[in-house]
């Protein structure tokens, strides 16, 4: 019960790896707020949290969206306290090749990925500096490290999520707030799932550890990112990929 007291938003906490980061942040004892676009699927998780014996409950709150996100903010630090943990997870693919992707997918994947990260890290880094304590995970990926075929919006999202991860460990680290990433490799769930057989065989190849990750598994370094054992680490980005890159 290593989070006891502490208040946690997961954004997109909902499904896939947002559900799991949900349920292992609760099981360490947060209060733990499941944010997204679709009220039930958030709902229905934290009751399965809550049925499991943590404290979950379910927020609507578009990360695109900076009135919504400013009146969730101010709710939670009326009705609860401040934001402890900030884990930026929410996330949208558009692909297509550059040559043909049109300009509203390029927005909307830059404005849900990177300025939602924008957004909701402005408004946590001011609960948390007034508290002197904090910490922000930004889920990046893989491939804004490496870049990938087809996912100019995306891997530009994820590279930019990198940058301003570093950024705002260093505007808040002298407050005793941490900021990290963490660059996931491919993990099963819903948003992988619409990949085709033939490019999620190539891609198996290209992964020493021989298998795709789980959701627990990019949760497990979320709750070592905002416990007490990880205060020294700030600005890095934590690879779970299996090998995929190194
Ligand atoms: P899913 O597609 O399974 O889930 C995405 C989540 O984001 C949902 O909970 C969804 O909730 C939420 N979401 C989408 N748009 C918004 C929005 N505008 N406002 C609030 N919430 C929103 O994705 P994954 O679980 O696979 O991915 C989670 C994160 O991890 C993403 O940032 C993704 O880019 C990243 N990632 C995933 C990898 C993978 O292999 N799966 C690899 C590397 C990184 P709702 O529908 O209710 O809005």
């Amino acid at each position: 019960m290593e989070l006891k007291d502490k208040l946690a938003l997961v954004t997109g906490g909902g499904r896939g790896i947002g559900k799991a980061i949900s349920s292992e942040l609760a099981r360490q004892g947060a209060k733990v707020f499941l944010a997204g676009t679709r009220l039930e699927v958030a709902e229905d998780t934290a009751k399965i949290i809550r049925d499991q014996g943590g404290d979950a409950h379910a927020i609507r709150m578009d990360v695109s969206n900076s009135e919504e996100i400013q009146e969730v903010f101010q709710t939670l630090s009326k009705e609860h306290k401040a934001v402890d943990i900030l884990v930026n997870n929410a996330g949208i693919t558009r692909d297509g090749l550059m040559m043909r992707m049109k300009e509203e997918d390029w927005d909307e994947v830059i404005r849900v990925n990177l300025k939602g990260t924008f957004l909701c890290g402005q408004l946590a880094m001011k609960q948390m500096i007034k508290q002197k304590s904090g910490s922000i995970v930004n889920i990046s990926s893989v491939v804004g490290l490496s870049g990938n075929f087809g996912q100019a919006n995306y891997t530009a999202s994820k590279a930019g999520m990198i940058g301003l991860t570093k950024t705002m460990a260093r505007e808040v680290a002298a407050r005793g707030i941490t900021v990290n990433a963490i660059a996931p490799g491919f993990i099963e769930t819903e948003m992988t799932d619409k990949l085709d057989d033939q490019i999620k065989k190539d891609l198996l190849e290209k992964i020493p550890l021989t298998r795709f990750g789980t959701p627990e598994e990019v949760a497990y370094g979320v709750s070592f990112l905002v416990s007490e054992r990880a205060k020294y680490i700030t600005g890095q980005v934590i690879n779970i990929n299996g090998g995929m890159l190194m």
